[in-house]
């Protein structure tokens, strides 16, 4: 559920018109919604209440300060992969206690400087990393809090590039070695096994591969507790939303709704995982990132041409996949609505962008309302993977992005000028 609809013509975020925010900060712009980021975690951790667990926000998902600013007032703890997004998290007020740091490739600074910002724990990802970390702990005399991300082998059924629990996967520690890499790294002096962690892929909208993975887990994780006392035990994130019927009310007439391929609710998560993960007697951590933020953001963008070339339509916009590269990289299918309602067309068209790469659009031979050059479009459910997965190719500038909050709102990224695209260039002086 999210705070976008329409009010008689006009499409809304909370109470604010989205026409009022291009008409103020232009387009290409993201529109985020308070609202419904708190709603997200809140559904979410109170699902979650009949036992000890923690919500930690992936920040990969939008590290914009303001989202995770929004989520720390509430209680949220963060997932990072980076020294920048802990960096980010502390900045907006964060609690880095309550971040665990996850990812294939941590470096000996991103190590060092998460172990003097006291985190949770690393998720580790393998032999070597638990070796370096060992190291760099010694060094600064501390023990380092170490959950190892266990590879449990579950396919999770979604798409390839977001698929990670599997043996085909970079990630985790393979399901059959966890026993003996826990007993090596018991011996290692400066290693605190706290926990254990997996996180099997991404958008899955479906509970039985989560409760596969997590069965198979369990048993694992208690006999870690017993043997080495563990704390936790974090199943990772993945929760998938809804893409396709982003909008549910103020359909225009000829609009058939897309094929529904259902609707992951964190009451039937909790349902189906609570009585195996009560189990385990282990603090449990949750680490949503695409749920708490995926429909709470749109990509506003105005229409430049509409293009007939007699075989298909383009309706080409002032987006691009420089801003949001979900259609391109995971051919992910996103709403797309016009900022005011009409009853025009239909036309059949492919939204694209201006840059020179066929890959740049945002759909393709999709039945839309007909528009016209100056109308806006909105382009849904662009909260997470969005505005972060964005570059400056073809030299454009990052989108501002604006959060509302009810009836207020404000500026939480500004448009980068664009001298600002090559401020760390130069050209030497080679004579
Ligand atoms: C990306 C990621 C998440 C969040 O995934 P979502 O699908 O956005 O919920 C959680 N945990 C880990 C380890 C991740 O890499």
């Amino acid at each position: 559920m999210h705070y976008f609809y329409y009010k008689g013509k006009g499409l809304y975020c909370e109470n604010i018109c989205l026409a009022n925010l291009v008409k103020e900060f232009g387009t290409p712009l993201y529109v985020y919604s308070r609202q419904t980021l708190v709603r997200h975690f809140q559904a979410l951790n109170s699902a979650f209440t009949e036992i000890d667990h923690q919500v930690c926000y992936a920040v990969k998902a939008n590290s914009n300060l303001a989202v995770i600013n929004t989520l720390a007032r509430f209680g949220s703890g963060f997932d990072i992969v980076s020294e920048g997004e802990l960096r980010r998290v502390i900045l907006a007020g964060g609690n880095s206690q309550l971040c665990v740091f996850a990812g294939v490739g941590k470096t000996e600074a991103e190590i060092t400087f998460a172990l003097e910002n006291n985190i949770y724990s690393f998720n580790v990802e393998s032999q070597p990393e638990i070796e370096r970390i060992d190291k760099i702990a010694g060094r600064l005399g501390v023990k380092a809090p170490v959950a190892v991300r266990v590879n449990p082998n579950v396919d999770a059924h979604t798409h390839s590039k977001i698929t990670t629990g599997t043996y085909e996967n970079k990630f985790g520690i393979g399901f059959g070695q966890i026993p003996s890499v826990y007993k090596w790294a018991s011996k290692l002096k400066n290693i605190h096994l706290k926990g254990i962690q997996m996180h099997i892929g991404s958008q899955l909208t479906s509970v039985k591969p989560f409760e596969e993975a997590v069965k198979k887990v369990a048993p694992i994780a208690i006999e870690l507790k017993n043997k080495y006392n563990i704390e936790f035990f974090s199943i990772g994130g993945g929760i998938g939303i809804v893409y396709n019927h982003a909008l549910v009310s103020g359909k225009p007439t000829w609009w058939k709704k897309p094929e529904n391929k259902g609707i992951l609710t964190t009451e039937l998560y909790a349902k189906r995982l609570i009585p195996i993960l009560k189990q385990t007697g282990l603090k449990i951590l949750l680490e949503p990132g695409r749920f708490i933020a995926g429909n709470a953001g749109v990509l506003l963008t105005k229409v430049e041409y509409i293009k007939k070339t007699g075989h298909k339509n383009f309706i080409i916009v002032d987006a691009a996949m420089n801003d949001l590269i979900r259609p391109a990289f995971y051919d992910s299918y996103h709403e797309i609505v016009p900022l005011v309602r009409s009853s025009r067309g239909p036309i059949k068209a492919d939204v694209v962008g201006p840059i020179c790469e066929s890959g740049d659009y945002f759909c393709k031979d999709r039945v839309l309302p007909k528009v016209k050059p100056g109308d806006y479009l909105a382009i849904m459910s662009t909260g997470a993977y969005g505005s972060v997965m964005g570059s400056n190719y073809n030299t454009r500038p990052f989108p501002p992005e604006i959060m509302v909050d009810g009836s207020c709102y404000g500026v939480v990224r500004k448009r980068q000028p664009v001298e600002k695209i090559w401020e760390f260039e130069s050209i030497p002086d080679w004579e």
